[in-house]
């Protein structure tokens, strides 16, 4: 039945290609069509299908931290360019023109804040700066955050949205796996809360480290979750994958992820998750 429904859905979409970009919204899922004004409203999840579009780190400070304020840290810490990286941009010229898209310098913001009255300190990273990925800068950001829950004393909040490591930055960005474990283990042994959220997409070397070793994890519905990508997964060990693999809902089903959370109920799942590991 399938290739019936694949049909029916391309020629849905062919019906709504002249609709003004930006009034409208469609599904990447599911092909529904939805207001854009309706979208903010549902947070940007399809009212259809469940699923999630990605939005900008502000939006989730907003929906997350109390008052959406966050007391921001280490704000102009940059990337050099250890390696004299060239593809087909300098390395220095993509960290400027992801400054100017972003409005930030790096991409992951740092801070303290509260969620329902209890501190925290919390990090999240931005998909728009260079697909999230984790330079040494990034890594050195998110291990001052756990190193600032460490010293204050707070519970660590992280939403990971990565492509993975940043290869502009060789080894020194593979360097950072290794630089937040080992700080996690140090936060771990304090017995102080680390929760780490996931959203679309979370994969490779941010997932390998500190968005694979919280203390719970919860994760959006349909996120892509992973390491390698299929492809290169599947022509390694010459063995077809399973249906669904690397999404949230086979993550669940294998104990990867702890609970799946609609963004509608983030900031009330984390206060319940909080309240219940942490007293302060
Ligand atoms: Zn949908």
């Amino acid at each position: 039945m399938a290739w019936f429904r694949k049909d029916k859905s391309g020629l849905a979409q062919q019906e709504k290609k002249n609709i003004p970009e930006g009034l409208w919204t469609k599904c990447k899922s599911c092909g529904e069509v939805v207001y854009g004004k309706k979208m903010e409203e549902l947070l940007w999840v399809c009212p259809n299908c469940d699923y999630h579009f990605r939005i900008a780190s502000q939006r989730y400070i907003e929906l997350l931290l109390d008052d959406g304020k966050l007391e921001e840290y280490d704000i102009n810490l940059t990337s050099k360019d250890p390696l004299k990286f060239k593809d087909s941009k300098k390395y220095p010229d993509r960290i400027k023109a992801a400054q100017l898209k972003t409005g930030k310098k790096e991409g992951v913001i740092a801070g303290i804040s509260s969620i329902n009255d209890i501190r925290v300190s919390f990090a999240i990273m931005n998909f728009e700066f260079i697909g999230g990925s984790m330079g040494s800068v990034v890594g050195e950001k998110i291990a001052r955050a756990i190193e600032r829950a460490i010293e204050m004393e707070l519970p660590l909040i992280i939403i990971s949205c990565s492509g993975g490591a940043r290869m502009q930055e060789g080894i020194l960005s593979l360097m950072q796996m290794a630089k937040t474990s080992a700080l996690l283990a140090v936060l771990a042994e304090k017995k102080i809360p680390y929760i780490s959220i996931l959203t679309n997409p979370t994969t490779a070397g941010v997932m390998a480290s500190y968005a694979s070793l919280g203390d719970v994890i919860i994760a959006e519905p349909k996120a892509l979750l992973g390491f390698a990508g299929p492809r290169v997964i599947q022509q390694t060990i010459g063995q077809d994958l399973p249906e669904g693999f690397q999404s949230t809902e086979f993550f669940l089903e294998k104990g990867f992820v702890d609970k799946i959370v609609n963004r509608k109920d983030l900031r009330s799942t984390v206060t319940s998750l909080l309240r219940f590991m942490w007293s302060n």
